[in-house]
C-alpha cells in the first residue's frame, strides 16, 4: 500500500494513493494504520491535485544517521564509521514533502541530504540484524536538510539539523512488501532541475536492517518512528567550490518506486 496524509479544508486525514487519487480512510490517523488497523475507505477517492499531501507519519522518534555512505564520507574529509552515528530529528523539524522549508538567518552554509526513509511497523527493541526487517512498515524519500557551518560549530546537532522544516518527508509511505530489497533502490536529488546525488542504497556502509537492529538497542523503537539512513555523495558542502542552498531554490529527492519529494527553500 501507499499510505499518506493529506489535509483537504486544513483537516488532516490518512489516505492511500491510487494513482492520481487519494482514497481517503475512516483511521483518525495514518499511524493507526501502521499499528495494524484494516484500512477502510472514508469515502470517493479524491483527485490528487485537490489535496495537500503532508508528511506521511509525526513520529514520536526521528533519527538521522551520519556518514552512511563511503563515498559521502569522502567528499567531507571523514573516515567511515565503525558503528552508525546516530543523531536525533526533532518534532520541530518534520516537514510535508512540498516543504517549503524557511533559510533560516543563523546559517549561511544551508544544505541538502537526499535520503531513504525507513518507518517502523512492529515495536522494535533489541532485535537482530537478521529480524530487524520484520519491524519495518515501509519506505519513503526524505530531506535530511543541514546547516553545515552549525554542525561544524555546535557539538549538539539540534539546530544543524532540527532547524524547523529541516525533514521534508513523503511523498507517501510505501509498504515494505511493495518495496523488495531495500538495498537496491536508486536515489537521486536536484537542485533547480541538476542532477546533484545518483546513488544506489546498495552503497550504504550499514544496512536498514543493521540501522534498525542498532537503533532498537537504544530504546524501543514504536510504530511510526523513521529512521533517515543517511546521505551519499554529491551534497553541496562536498562539491568544489562549496554550493549552499539560498532562498528561490527547489530541491527535488526521488527514490524509484517510492515516489519524489520537492520543496523550495524560503526566506524567514
Ligand atoms: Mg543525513
Amino acid at each position: 500500500m501507499r499510505l499518506c496524509s493529506f489535509s483537504r479544508d486544513s483537516r488532516r486525514q490518512p489516505g492511500l494513493v491510487e494513482g492520481d487519487r487519494v482514497l481517503p480512510l475512516t483511521a483518525h490517523d495514518a499511524l493507526d494504520i501502521i499499528r495494524g488497523d484494516e484500512p477502510v475507505a472514508a469515502g470517493d477517492p479524491i483527485p490528487m491535485a485537490e489535496v495537500v499531501l503532508e508528511a506521511p507519519v509525526i513520529p514520536g522518534n526521528a533519527f538521522g544517521i551520519g556518514l552512511n555512505y563511503r563515498a559521502h564520507a569522502a567528499e567531507t574529509g571523514q573516515q567511515p564509521p565503525e558503528e552508525p552515528v546516530l543523531f536525533a530529528k526533532m518534532r520541530g523539524a518534520v516537514n510535508r514533502p512540498s516543504g517549503p522549508v524557511v533559510h533560516p538567518d543563523w546559517t549561511r552554509r544551508l544544505d541538502y541530504e537526499g535520503e531513504l526513509g525507513v518507518v517502523i511497523g512492529p515495536r522494535a527493541h533489541r532485535v537482530s540484524p537478521d529480524r530487524a526487517l520484520e519491524h519495518v512498515f515501509g519506505y519513503m524519500a526524505v530531506d535530511d536538510v543541514s546547516a553545515r557551518d552549525r554542525q561544524k560549530s555546535e557539538p549538539q546537532w539540534i539546530r544543524a539539523k532540527s532547524g524547523w522544516g529541516f525533514m521534508p518527508m513523503g511523498p507517501w509511505v510505501t509498504s515494505a512488501d511493495e518495496v523488495g530489497d531495500p538495498q537496491d533502490l536508486r536515489i537521486r536529488t536536484w537542485v533547480n532541475g541538476e542532477l546533484r546525488q545518483d546513488t544506489s542504497t546498495e552503497d550504504m556502509i550499514f544496512t536498514v536492517a543493521e540501522l534498525v537492529s542498532f537503533a532498537s538497542h537504544v530504546f524501543p523503537l514504536e510504530p511510526g518512528d523513521v529512521i533517515s539512513t543517511g546521505t551519499p555523495q554529491g551534497v553541496g558542502v562536498g562539491m568544489d567550490p562549496m554550493r549552499f542552498l539560498q532562498p528561490g531554490d527547489i530541491v527535488r529527492v526521488e527514490i524509484d518506486g517510492l515516489g519524489a519529494i520537492e520543496h523550495e527553500i524560503v526566506l524567514p
